[in-house]
């Protein structure tokens, strides 16, 4: 078997897959809840016994893995292997030699690349992006996070490239977890959306959705909470995401605007749960700001589900030219 390790590393799960580059297939997964305490060593650990049973659910051992990617949020420095700036991860300000860490752990090559890219390049290959040669993915979670493919390559940038959720939808407007004003993230991110409804709760507002957080044994309004809100008609809940719809509408129609993309994939925690008819919402909010709207572009969900992360870093482990390896 030509086995690959992929591991998303994400701010409340890690989920490790093994990947069979034969037959494209997974073939062995785990995943594990993220430390919130301990900094970069606990959460490598974390990330080395999740890839571990991945492997185990495989029948194989990681020195067996042709090599591991990584899909990480914060600032990667590929060639070094290092991760610094990882928002949502604990204590995790400094670089950390994420790649030599686990490479040393699991015995095996270790690439890290940025987690959306990975996940965007996944859809390119193997999901709804395929045949394509222009793509944005759009993974609409706890931020709002971007990938960009041009010509068939990702494009970083300066190495920060895709960071549609801080498009401007609104000059002075919401106040944005990154401290600006106006974001689509402001808008339409989990983290800020649930920041709204705690304040207009405290303000007297009435909704149903720390009811039904507390009665999902949840601490935070996660996308299934937001789910089970939604079937129950509060009017919160479909305030808020009629808000965040509207303004994904406007960001990315923006970014079309620019890129001429031929395809733009939604994912993201609260983009896989919510599925397709949240995509066709999403579609016609963009309408009203597409400048060529004679020939909208096609938005369609992410094919790999929540997984796609996770194989895209498999992917990415592959791939010499986009990422140096720590052997
Ligand atoms: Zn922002």
């Amino acid at each position: 078997m030509s086995a690959r390790g992929g591991i998303d590393l994400g701010g409340t799960k890690i989920q490790a897959i093994v990947f069979d580059e034969e037959t494209a297939k997974v073939v062995g997964s785990s995943r594990r809840p993220t430390p919130t305490s301990g900094g970069p060593r606990t959460v490598a650990d974390a990330m080395a016994a999740v890839m571990n049973d991945a492997a185990a659910d495989a029948g194989i051992t990681t020195p067996s893995l042709l090599g591991v990617g990584v899909g990480s949020p914060g600032e990667v420095d590929a060639d070094a292997g290092t991760v610094a700036r990882a928002a949502n991860l604990p204590g995790w300000e400094e670089p950390f030699a994420l790649g030599a860490t686990l490479s040393e752990q699991l015995g095996a090559p270790v690439s890290i690349g940025n987690d959306v890219s990975v996940a965007t390049h996944a859809e390119l290959v193997l999901g709804a992006g395929r045949g394509r040669d222009a793509l944005l993915g759009v993974f609409w979670g706890t931020g709002v996070g971007g990938g960009v493919v041009v010509d068939g390559h990702s494009w970083r940038g300066r190495g920060a490239a895709g960071e549609i959720g801080h498009m401007v939808v609104r000059r002075g407007g919401a106040r944005c977890p990154c401290g600006r004003r106006g974001c689509m993230e402001a808008y339409a991110g989990r983290r800020a959306m649930e920041e709204r409804a705690r304040r207009l709760h405290k303000r007297g507002r009435k909704t149903k959705l720390f009811e039904i957080m507390e009665e999902s044994g949840r601490t935070s309004l996660t996308s299934g909470v937001w789910e089970r809100a939604l079937r129950k008609q509060d009017g919160l809940a479909v305030e808020l995401i009629e808000r965040a719809i509207a303004a994904l509408g406007a960001g990315i129609a923006s970014a079309v605007n620019l890129l001429d993309v031929d395809l733009v994939v939604i994912g993201g925690g609260l983009g896989v749960r919510f599925g397709a008819p949240m995509v066709e919402r999403i579609s016609n909010a963009m309408r009203p700001h597409l400048f060529v709207d004679e020939r909208p572009v096609p938005v369609q969900l992410v094919e790999l589900g929540d997984l796609g992360g996770a194989i895209g870093a498999a992917l990415l482990s592959a791939d010499r030219t986009v990422s140096a390896r720590v052997a």
